[in-house]
This record gives C-alpha cells, structure tokens and sequence, in this order.
C-alpha cells in the first residue's frame, strides 16, 4: 500500500480547525498508542489530559497513527500555548532563518510558533489540566 510521506504536512485526514496546518509537525504529540481512549478522542487535552469541553478544547486535526488507526487529539490553550513555546525554543537555534537577525522575521515556522503561543494565551481557553 502506497504511503503518504509525512514531512511538513498533516498525514492525512482534517487539518486542524484552530492551528495552522504546517506549525503541527513541530508541536511534539504524544504517542497516541500510549495514551488512554480520552486522549485520543479529544474529550481529554492530549497532553495534561484534563477533560475538555467544546467550549476550550482546541482541535489539532485528524491525525492517522501506525497502524492506519485514525484520532483526534485536542488541548486546552495552556498545555497549547507551552507546546508552542517549547517548539520555538527548539526550532529557533536550528533555524538559518530564525538566528539571523536580519532575516528572521521570514521564518513561517518561526513567526507561526510565536504567533501560535500567544493568540492561544489570549483565548483563555482553559481546560481541566491544573
Ligand atoms: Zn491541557
Ligand atoms: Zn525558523
């Protein structure tokens, strides 16, 4: 069976409702095949697994795990928001664009992620992760 490559692109599926698309590979997921079935439906945050209402949940697409299985994870904006950030802080010292200060505003990844983290903190969409 013909495989879809992942790099740089949602696998298959819905892209994300509330993210950009192309900022969701560098936003470091769990292994779904860890997690437990709220995770993995959305109606717990995928990272601090607080439970999610409609109302804070932020969706980050259809994803398709190994073995074809497909899930829906979701967050609250804090575990979002500190995602977003942690990817940046990785993304940044690797990036030609990002480290040169005359160039940096023309990383998408660069601005995306920063952009991200802060209209998820202005969202206040907290969720149940504590
Ligand atoms: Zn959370
Ligand atoms: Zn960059």
């Amino acid at each position: 069976m013909y495989r879809r490559a992942t790099a740089g692109a949602t696998p298959t599926g819905r892209p994300p409702a509330d993210i950009p698309a192309e900022l969701l590979p560098h936003l470091a997921l769990p292994d779904p095949g860890t997690l437990p079935e709220e995770r993995v439906t959305g109606r717990a945050c995928v990272w601090g697994g607080g439970s999610l209402t409609l109302a804070v949940a932020i969706d980050l697409g259809e994803r398709v795990m190994e073995g074809g299985q497909h899930w829906f994870p979701q967050a609250c904006g804090p575990c979002l928001a500190d995602h977003a950030c942690k990817a940046l802080f990785a993304h940044v010292p690797a990036c030609s664009l990002c480290t040169d200060t005359a160039r940096f505003t023309e990383c998408e990844i660069g601005r995306g992620l920063d952009r991200l983290q802060k209209r998820v903190r202005r969202m206040e969409r907290v969720g149940d992760c504590g």
